[in-house]
C-alpha cells in the first residue's frame, strides 16, 4: 500500500444526495475521500444482510476490497412504528424492486391511511461501516474497524410537503416539529444537515477516522 493510497477513502454510495451529506460531516483530518464514480467502480453487492448493520458491513468489505482502499459503506432506511418497524431494511424497495421515491412515498401513505398523529411515529436510520483492506482476519475476512449509528425520530405525515431532500423526505415531519409542521423535504440541506440520521452517524464516524490516523 502507497502513502497516497492510505490517504484516500472510498465512499461507497451511488446517491450523490447521501454524498452531499457525508462528505461534509466525516472531515477526516488526513485523507481524502474519493466515490466510486471516480474511481470507474462498476457493480454492486447483493444486499442481502438481515439488518442495517449486516448490509453496511457487506458493502463496506465489499468495496474494499474490489479497491483495495479503506471504505466507509452506509446503509439507510425507514422504519415505521405501525408497520412493526417496516419498512425497514427494505425501504429502497418498498413499493417493487425499481420503485420511485413517488411510488414508496405513495405505498406508505396508503398503508397509514386513516391513522391520527399519534400513530404515525417513524424514525430514519443510518449505519455507516468502515473497513480496512489489509487488516485481514485470520481467516481472511475484513474486520470492521469502526461502525456508528445514527436515527432522527418523526411521523409520517397525510400528504407529500415539500421538494427538498430525496427519498421519504416529503412525508417526514421530524420530532421537532408540531404535527402539521414542516417534512424534511421543507428543510434546507443545512437545517437537514444538523438533525438527520446520516449526519448523527457521520458525526459519530468522523473521530473514530480521526483517531484511526485518517
Ligand atoms: P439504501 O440505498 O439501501 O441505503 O436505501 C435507503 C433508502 O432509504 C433510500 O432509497 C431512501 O428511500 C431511504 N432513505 C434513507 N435515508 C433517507 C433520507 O435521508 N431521506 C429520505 N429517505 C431516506
Amino acid at each position: 500500500m502507497s502513502v497516497n493510497d492510505r490517504m484516500r477513502i472510498v465512499i461507497a454510495t451511488r446517491s450523490s444526495h447521501k454524498l452531499g451529506e457525508l462528505a461534509g460531516l466525516l472531515r477526516p483530518e488526513r485523507a481524502e475521500l474519493v466515490t466510486l464514480d471516480a474511481l470507474g467502480i462498476e457493480g454492486d453487492p447483493v444486499e442481502d444482510g438481515a439488518t442495517f448493520e449486516a448490509n453496511a458491513r457487506l458493502k463496506a468489505r465489499y468495496y474494499a476490497r474490489l479497491t483495495g482502499l479503506p471504505t466507509i459503506a452506509d446503509d439507510s432506511g425507514i422504519e415505521v412504528d405501525a408497520l412493526g418497524g417496516g419498512p425497514g431494511i427494505r425501504t429502497r424497495r418498498y413499493a417493487g424492486e425499481a420503485a420511485t421515491d413517488t411510488q414508496n412515498n405513495a405505498k406508505l401513505l396508503a398503508a397509514l391511511a386513516g391513522l391520527p398523529a399519534t400513530e404515525r411515529g417513524a424514525r430514519y436510520v443510518c449505519v455507516l461501516a468502515f473497513v480496512i483492506p489489509d487488516q485481514g482476519g485470520p481467516r481472511g475476512g475484513l474486520p470492521i474497524a469502526a461502525e456508528a449509528r445514527g436515527t432522527l425520530r418523526g411521523r409520517i405525515v397525510g400528504e407529500p410537503r415539500g421538494r427538498a431532500g430525496f427519498g421519504y423526505d416529503p412525508i417526514f415531519e421530524p420530532l421537532g416539529e408540531p404535527p402539521g409542521g414542516r417534512t424534511i423535504g421543507q428543510h434546507s440541506a443545512a437545517e437537514k444537515a444538523a438533525i438527520s440520521h446520516r449526519s448523527r452517524a457521520a458525526g459519530r464516524l468522523g473521530p473514530r477516522l480521526r483517531n484511526l490516523g485518517y
